[in-house]
């Protein structure tokens, strides 16, 4: 097999009005790997695109601080796993969790978009192969920050997403509720209630509580009035790091406790199961190690009986991500899809080829070599920033 010629790390963002909105897609970091055939695989990671790129590009200093392109290139991407822990001791100074495993997420997504190509397999056969016949993607229904709107016009919004989601094709949806103090406890409690009567009985319904309470017990005060809602998890209930609180949370009510959108490794994950004691991990595969990473948590996961569902809100690289994990994995009964008919996201739209589709909540197991999405140069061209952030590191 042809060995890694090239590592590029592409910055890429669209312009904002306000950074203060919640929107994952609207920036992100593309590393492309090509081998000595000229043959590319892509993967791209959720973090600041510029600190980044410095990140994959720093001088080396020492052993423990190393730069990761001159480790790439020369290697055989198929030993994807190797690459991982190397790339991992290299960089445990400044990496081993947050920006250094977002930017190992990118570069391992990459090897395995590569290497996929190079035997003319889809990425989930590497992750081991089918475990299931059909994807079931959910679709998270998020009216945007309040922004000085009204309840009654968010509530009309998200009505008018979770008409367009089941348009789509979508049976599975997320409800946001990021009201803040737009709405006390009792009221949120009447508007999830609303929630379920807007999508029906046969829909399967999730809420995000947005990180809402700091108190394990108003949290349990409002997920126990809306038992008979038929709920199938609660996330983001209480503070991201307040692992007693959620695992207290758990102990105390029967739905689905759930979290870990923004944990990085197996190692933290652990933490989330054996301390948190929830029922599903959501980690993001551009920010926990990348598919590497995640299949060894989905696989640490089941001896605890917990649910894998990944977080994904990027561009279609994530999105097909998702696509091959959710298919090599059982306990990962849903996951998170981020469908560029439901927002209007330039790069979610753009960035990559082609979509696949959805048919009464269900999507085909993907059937192309890698990851089965390409770059759209023209987007790239168009949407490649340049770094503020000083120069590039020597190598
Ligand atoms: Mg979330």
């Amino acid at each position: 097999m042809a060995k890694i010629a090239q590592v590029e790390v592409l910055p890429i963002a669209v312009p904002v009005d306000s950074s203060w909105d919640c929107d994952g897609s609207v920036d992100t970091l593309v590393v492309r790997v090509t081998d000595e055939d000229g043959v590319a695989g892509i993967g791209e990671c959720d973090a600041p695109p510029g600190v980044v790129k410095a990140f994959i590009e720093m001088p080396s200093a020492h052993i423990w601080s190393q730069n990761l392109v001159r480790q790439l290139v020369g290697a055989d991407p198929f030993e994807i796993k190797a690459i991982w822990e190397r790339l991992y001791e290299t960089t445990q100074y400044p990496g081993r969790r947050g920006l250094g495993i977002h930017a190992l997420s990118a570069i391992d997504i990459a090897l395995h978009d590569l290497a996929g190509k190079q035997v003319g397999r889809p990425v989930y056969k590497l992750l081991g192969g089918a475990r299931r016949e059909f994807l079931l993607p959910y679709a998270t229904i998020f009216p945007g920050m309040p922004a000085g709107r009204s309840i009654r016009e968010l509530m009309e919004i998200i009505h008018q997403l979770f008409q367009k989601a089941l348009q789509i094709g979508f049976r599975a949806v997320k409800m946001e509720v990021l009201f803040y103090e737009l709405v006390t406890d009792r009221e949120l409690v009447d508007l999830i209630r609303e929630g379920r009567r807007m999508v029906g009985p046969d829909v399967t319904l999730m809420v995000d509580f947005g990180y809402r309470w700091r108190d394990w017990h108003a949290a349990k005060w409002v997920i126990d009035r809306i038992a008979d809602c038929d709920i199938y998890f609660a996330e983001a209930a209480v503070q991201h790091d307040d692992l007693h609180g959620h695992a207290r949370l758990a102990d105390h009510t029967d739905v689905r406790i759930c979290g870990a959108e923004h944990a990085a490794t197996r190692w933290e994950i652990r933490e989330w199961i054996e301390k948190g004691k929830v029922a599903v991990v959501q980690p993001d595969i551009n920010r926990c190690g990348g598919l590497t990473e995640i299949r060894r948590i989905a696989e640490m996961a089941e001896l605890y009986g917990v649910q894998v569902i990944p977080h994904g809100w990027k561009t279609g690289i994530t999105a097909a991500c998702g696509r091959h994990f959710h298919a090599s994995t059982l306990n990962a009964e849903f996951f998170e899809f981020l469908s560029p008919d439901l927002y209007d996201s330039p790069l979610r739209r753009d960035l990559v080829s082609p979509e696949p589709e959805i048919r009464e909540g269900r999507m085909e197991l993907p059937a192309f070599p890698g990851l089965g999405v390409s770059l759209n140069p023209e987007a790239v061209e168009k949407y490649s920033r340049p770094i503020p952030l000083a120069g590039r590191a020597t190598r």
